[in-house]
């Protein structure tokens, strides 16, 4: 362990105000944020969260200007489904009754769609459209989270909601694209955000742009570690926090080592012709499916290749190259 945590390693929305970012799904310690911090600059807002806070609790992030993401991924049936609460019980209801809220105050927002093949992606974004949603970050289920116990795509998974493999993530994907553009709501996705950019490194948190303060104070690498218990805690560990001293402690060689991670530099990456568009893809799948930081993820690496081309050529059609 090296250095305390400096100024620089906070995520900055631009040179004069910071943008904090939170992954959570539970508000309640969030009973005082700041609005300038210690230098008087701005601080901004950014909360991911499941939808089934309170209304009080929404229309207080609403008075403080949060940017708001919803986790949620379609009508009922899918919905309770795919997220019940904690006591088994469907969340739909409750989600829906917060969206009615945000769009009955004009309040933008943005719903994250996972979408699965057994789903029919159209019926969803139809669902969406008539929430009166406008934006939608769609991105494909990945066999990676605390449910899968083992990495496995298709149908020839044992699971019932199946992550998708290439074709079924393409056909989904344009089918998306195309139905959001009839319906006037706008899509994120993180190939299209890359594909228009383009990048070197595939995320900010992999590559220690940017960090996660846990509840048990790891400084994580990785949005889907989030505490000091998760199996991969080791690998994405960042530094942590020191109570005594109340301040983080930085691990420098572990900075280099995500650094590495660039497109030009892993070995199954630095001459693909889709590598500034993907960077390899998210380091925690390459991790679940190869314990190997510096691994592709190969869900993302079939997706990629099969829709650059595509993306490219829809480009030239529409611009009449
Ligand atoms: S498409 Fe595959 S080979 Fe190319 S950069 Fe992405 S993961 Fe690497």
């Amino acid at each position: 362990m090296g250095t305390v945590m400096e100024p620089e390693w906070i995520n900055k929305k631009d040179n004069n105000s910071i943008l904090f970012e939170v992954s959570i799904n539970h508000p309640c310690w969030f009973c005082d944020v700041t609005e300038k911090n210690r230098d008087g600059r701005p601080v901004h807002y950014l909360i991911t969260t499941n939808g089934t806070a309170s209304s009080k609790f929404m229309t207080w992030m609403m008075t403080k200007k949060f940017a708001i993401s919803i986790s949620m991924d379609g009508p009922s049936k899918i919905q309770d489904r795919n997220r019940p609460l904690a006591n088994g019980n469907g969340s739909s209801k409750i989600v829906e009754r917060n969206v009615h809220l945000l769009v009955s105050q004009h309040y933008p927002f943005t719903i994250r769609l996972t979408y699965s093949p057994k789903d029919d992606v159209v019926t969803i974004i139809k669902y969406f459209a008539k929430l009166g949603v406008k934006n939608i970050h769609l991105e494909p289920l990945f066999p990676h989270g605390r449910f899968y116990k083992v990495a496995k795509f298709g149908e020839k998974s044992q699971y019932n909601v199946y992550p998708p493999v290439k074709k079924e993530l393409l056909t989904k994907f344009l089918q998306a694209i195309d139905t959001c553009k009839k319906y006037g709501i706008r899509i994120y996705n993180g190939h299209l955000i890359h594909f228009t950019r383009g990048i070197g490194y595939f995320c900010g948190a992999a590559s220690a742009h940017s960090m996660l303060a846990t509840h048990d104070g790891l400084l994580s690498g990785c949005l889907e570690v989030v505490d000091r218990n998760d199996k991969n805690a080791k690998t994405f560990a960042l530094g942590h926090y020191v109570k005594e001293k109340h301040r983080f402690n930085l691990d420098k060689s572990k900075i280099k080592t995500m650094r590495a991670r660039h497109a030009d530099l892993l070995p199954k990456c630095k001459n693909c012709f889709a590598r500034y568009v993907c960077a390899g893809g998210c380091a925690v799948k390459a991790v679940h499916v190869f314990c190997n930081f510096f691994e592709k993820d190969l869900s993302y690496c079939g997706f990629t290749r099969a829709i650059v081309p595509i993306l490219i050529k829809k480009i030239a059609r529409d611009s009449g190259v």
